[in-house]
């Protein structure tokens, strides 16, 4: 007898067993696999994870498998194997695991071979055609001009999404000769012409960092690159990726979300002489499926994406690079709450290869495990090509009067620096017009009705947002409460800032970068270009703007509020302050026109700011560890995070009691259970939010908790009361 056992993306924690499909014998029957299932009363997409003797359940009342996908295992025994201890130690329903992981085609069922087709290549006659002389066909000239324009063979996704969809005319210019389908496999479809940028020497820094790692390239071991903004950590990861390749492996490269911008891809296309898969989010579902099937197939050498690249299955992995590790977009928040950092560190560990963590701002996490020595640390102490690391003083603006944020004096610098022909960053973390909108006769505040939160004015569309839930209403004219006319729009929002500045340096270019301004896909990768090209003096934006890019045309960044990042209610909220920090002030500056940081301030004696600008980064975590290590918080000990919301609050309270009397029953004296309390917005999106956190000194008492108590809250009663999800090593309080 033969029993499948297969995940199916639903919220269940164990596999499900089927019987295989009628006619097909236990040979052709591998693990990895997909397969469509009954399921309720429809079908599903299921991947086999195992080919069982026996079935856990009486097997009369095994359903069949209605028929398999695939006629090869799609992934590999140690993908399974990932996919399933991730399953495991982010307490996880197996199945949404394997659909979080897998590419949107791939999950929908649809099969490998639909991947290929899909790309329209120029024959010689075709390339040889002059679209000028179409001139009663203007259409087909200028579909035949973007495909001679290209460097490469089309997708048809990414055809439509230049030209608008146009399957006829690409058959029409198929059917004279000039076009051909899938005539190329898409397998080098990405591969533009490589390696035409030569790699400079590397200084004694990145040779040393380059050497230790090469040292151990065929066993697991763990680095930590810390080296500051500029100082030439991607040329060691492209030495690495470079010697990796050479002998025959494939190398695996996560990027934050946010760095993840055409520049560093078009870095690493030029420099390096492989195919790349690329996952970044301009791509189409097919395409992104083709990616990770090159991949999988070892065409790519090199995968460079974002947290989800991480599960790309690579069947000669020899590298890991995580860059930027400390950025908070590696750690799912929402669905399966996984770190693709950590998950890179287990990968390797796997796979028997060097992982490197790279980061001007390592993570206290990081530098605690490199501290121990369980992480190599390997260090890049002064900026490349000889520019000066910037300067930063703080500004004390208390009891100044600032215009849209800015204080007299900082608003003369950047004058002074516009005059002298150099660019500016103003940097303020808060997208909208304004915070507050409230009325002056009668107190009356804009709330949002569904959060406690505080709906944003935004003047250009002349509505009130709530950047927490999403509710948007159009912008009254006069008081909802009263009918006075005198509404104000109080503190400083990005918007606000630029039509500031727009009015008091009119002479000179102005660029936002925020969510709000860069909402169009490949839009934010344009006004980066721009910015490089000298196109704008005064840039301004949000986070956003602080992170992965350099412009060396600055040598002026202003840090317009940090004070909110003194005193955030997470403990971690001043780790993130001075990454943040750092990584503004890294954006700037270059050999000839070293950068300055100015950073206003209500706090200049702070002492955690007094030691990040007196002693650095590195001086500045120490001391933050010493802190953790005193009270106990991670990365000192281990957390989750059980979250409850519910429209009623008892509903959300009642489910964690019954949760904590659970963990009381399994027995659970190693870890520390504090709540239920409410979440520091308690209410959003009309739900009331509760949570529990759970804390061990041990990874593993914790764990083994988590494994007998998840599968009991699934069952409780009042579990169907509520929405609840568990955050296993949570990043954010709320
Ligand atoms: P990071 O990744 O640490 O921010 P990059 O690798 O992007 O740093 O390097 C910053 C700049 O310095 C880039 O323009 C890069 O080309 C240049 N650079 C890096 N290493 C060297 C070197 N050894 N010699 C000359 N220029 C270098
Ligand atoms: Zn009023
Ligand atoms: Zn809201």
């Amino acid at each position: 007898m033969i029993v499948l056992r297969v995940a199916i993306a639903v919220p269940v924690f164990t596999l499900f067993d089927y019987l295989p499909p009628q006619g097909i014998g236990q040979k052709d029957l591998r693990p990895g696999m997909r397969a469509r299932v009954p399921f309720g009363r429809g079908e599903r997409t299921a991947l086999i994870f195992e080919v069982a003797t026996e079935a856990r359940h009486s097997p009369t009342r095994l359903k069949r498998v209605s028929q398999l996908i695939d006629p090869e295992p799609i992934l590999r025994a140690g993908d399974l194997e990932l996919l399933r201890w991730t399953a495991e130690y982010y307490q996880h329903p197996i199945g949404e695991v394997v659909a979080n992981a897998l590419p949107v085609r791939l999950r929908q069922g649809k099969p490998l071979s639909a991947l290929q087709a899909a790309v329209w290549c120029l024959t010689a006659s075709g390339r040889a055609q002059p679209p000028s002389e179409l001139t009663r066909a203007p259409r087909q000239a200028r579909l035949l001009r973007l495909l001679q324009n290209a460097d490469t063979p089309l997708s048809q996704e990414r055809i439509y999404r230049q030209f608008g969809p146009c399957l006829a005319l690409l058959r029409r210019l198929e059917a004279r000769g000039w076009l051909d389908r899938g005539g190329l496999d898409p397998a080098v479809a990405d591969v533009f012409a490589g390696a035409q940028a030569p790699a400079p020497q590397l200084n004694r820094e990145q040779r040393a960092a380059v050497e230790r790692v090469t040292a151990s390239l065929d066993r697991f071991r763990a680095h930590l690159l810390e080296g500051v903004t500029g100082s030439g950590k991607t040329e060691v990861y492209l030495a690495l990726i470079e010697a990796v390749v050479a002998r025959g492996c494939q190398a695996l490269v996560l990027v934050p979300e946010i760095g993840l911008t055409p520049q560093l891809m078009q870095r690493f296309q030029r420099r390096l002489a492989v195919p790349l898969a690329l996952l970044h989010s301009g791509l189409g579902e097919v395409e992104r499926a083709a990616a990770w099937n090159r991949a999988r197939l070892g065409v790519a050498g090199v995968v460079i994406g974002t947290r989800s690249s991480l599960f790309t299955p690579l069947p000669n992995l020899g590298l890991v690079v995580v860059d930027e590790e400390h950025d908070l977009s590696f750690k799912q928040q929402d669905g399966v709450r996984y770190s693709a950092r950590d998950l890179a560190v287990y990968r390797a560990q796997r796979s028997r290869c060097p992982v490197v963590l790279g980061s001007a701002t390592p993570s206290f996490e990081s530098l605690k495990n490199a501290a121990e020595g369980r992480y190599l640390a390997l260090h890049l102490s002064r900026r490349a090509g000889g520019a000066q690391a910037p300067r930063v003083e703080l500004m004390d603006i208390r009891s100044v009067k600032l215009d849209a944020g800015v204080s007299p004096r900082l608003a003369g610098m950047v004058g002074e620096e516009l005059a002298a022909g150099n660019q500016v960053l103003l940097f303020l973390n808060r997208r909208g017009y304004a915070p507050v909108f409230t009325c002056h006769d009668c107190g009356w505040l804009a709330q949002c009705q569904r959060c406690d939160a505080r709906m944003t004015v935004h003047q250009s569309s002349q509505r009130l947002d709530c950047h927490h839930c999403g509710a948007s209403r159009t912008l009254p004219l006069r008081c909802p409460e009263c009918g006075g006319e005198s509404l104000l729009r109080l503190g400083q929002g990005t918007e606000r800032l630029e039509a500031m500045l727009r009015e008091r340096f009119p002479q000179y270019g102005v660029v936002r970068i925020d969510r709000d301004a860069t909402r169009r896909r490949g839009s934010l990768g344009a006004r980066l270009e721009e910015i490089k090209s000298g196109k704008y003096s005064l840039l301004l934006g949000t986070q956003m703007l602080a992170k992965g890019h350099h412009f060396p045309g600055v040598t002026l960044v202003g840090v317009l509020d940090l004070d909110q990042g003194l005193f955030g209610a997470d403990y971690r909220s001043t780790e993130r302050m001075a990454q943040l920090l750092v990584q503004v002030a890294g954006r700037a500056g270059r050999a000839d026109k070293p950068g300055r940081v100015q950073v206003q301030t209500r706090h200049p004696d702070h002492p955690l700011l007094q030691t990040l600008l007196r002693a650095g980064y590195g001086e500045f975590a120490r001391a933050g560890l010493l802190e953790r290590r005193a009270v106990q918080l991670p990365p000192y000990s281990f957390q989750a995070l059980l979250r409850a919301e519910a429209h009623r609050a008892e509903a959300a309270i009642g489910f964690l009691d019954d949760a904590t009397a659970a963990a009381t029953a399994v027995g659970c004296d190693a870890v520390t259970l504090w709540g239920p309390v409410p979440a520091p917005m308690e209410r959003r999106a009309g739900r009331y939010r509760y949570q529990l956190l759970l804390q061990a000194a041990q990874r593993r008492t914790l764990q083994d908790l988590l494994a007998q108590w998840v599968p009991v809250l699934a069952r409780l009663t009042s579990a169907r009361r509520v929405r609840w999800s568990i955050d296993v090593d949570p990043q954010e309080q709320y």
